[in-house]
């Protein structure tokens, strides 16, 4: 595995790679790695790819009194599981470098990074998408692998990616979950042992109201009420948001029909959750 924090190598070592005849999978992250993050890189490494993998703590998708400075960070762990899996490539840029001084420009995705998310996290989906158009620049991958977990963010960079006509691919892959269902996070290190306890609320509450939709539900109102009750309430767990969207728009729905997604986001003593469940309405 080849190890840089230089962006000009990683243009080089991808270009020699294509030049082989290899075509490149690429798995943006933040680092501190769990088998979330692992998933996306086997595979890539699965359908043979030169798999490039970046770990980058990004500030500019933190808002200010965000946990920027806390998140959990552990690049020596993050290289030695990236080797162990047998990626290609691994980028760890150091900020100063990612962004030069005067760095001035951002990509907005309209609406999409407005809502949801985007309204308790303003300035996030700004970041992220500014950071990962600067690496599909940097990488040129053939296919840019997410996790389902963050859906309004596959949202936002398919639109990106649309919309700029970036010539990549996309693959959305499931998101993995303990036994118990908490979706993994690297988020999760936040979690008191009560506050773990609760954890499994959510996807059990999103499981429940998929259960309820195929037995013939089809308001968007009840179903959020239902999930709403089933989280519970302060001071165990704080609701920030249940809403059921379209897959594609993100706009709320009120009758179900068609591809919608059931989000929702807690705040879990000093964690915030977040999860999702797709669903296609009979
Ligand atoms: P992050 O390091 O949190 O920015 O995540 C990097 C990538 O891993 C993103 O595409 C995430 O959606 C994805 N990811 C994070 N958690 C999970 C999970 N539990 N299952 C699948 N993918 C995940």
């Amino acid at each position: 595995m080849i190890v840089t924090s230089s962006a000009e190598a990683v243009g080089r070592r991808v270009r020699a790679a294509r030049a082989r005849g290899l075509r490149i999978g690429f798995v943006p992250t933040m680092g501190s790695f769990h088998e979330g993050h692992l998933s996306l890189m086997r595979r890539a490494l699965g359908e043979r790819l030169y798999t490039v993998v970046s770990v980058f703590v990004n500030p500019l998708q933190f808002a200010p009194r965000e946990d920027l400075a806390r998140y959990p960070r552990n690049v020596s762990r993050d290289r030695a599981l990236a080797r162990t899996e047998g990626v290609h490539l691994f980028f760890a840029p150091r900020e100063a470098a990612f962004y030069p001084p005067g760095f001035r420009t951002r990509v907005r995705v309209e609406g999409l990074g407005d809502v949801l998310d985007g309204r308790s996290r303003p300035g996030h989906f700004e970041g992220v998408a500014t950071v990962v158009a600067r690496l599909l620049h940097l990488v040129e991958p053939d296919v840019l692998f997410l996790g389902r977990k963050d859906f309004q963010q596959t949202v936002v960079l398919r639109r990106m990616i649309r919309d700029l006509g970036m010539p990549v691919r996309v693959d959305v892959r499931p998101t993995v979950r303990e036994r118990d269902g908490l979706a993994l996070s690297s988020r999760n290190a936040y979690l008191t042992p009560s506050a773990r306890n609760e954890a499994p609320r959510l996807h059990r509450a999103l499981m429940e109201a998929k259960v309820a939709i195929r037995s013939g539900e089809r308001s968007a109102a009840r179903v959020r009420r239902s999930i709403r009750a089933r989280l519970g309430a302060p001071p165990a767990l704080s609701v920030e948001y249940v809403e059921i969207v379209d897959a594609e728009t993100l706009e709320p729905v009120r009758r179900l029909a068609g591809r919608v997604v059931l989000l929702l986001a807690v705040r879990l003593g000093r964690a915030r959750l977040i999860d999702n469940e797709p669903v296609r309405v009979p």
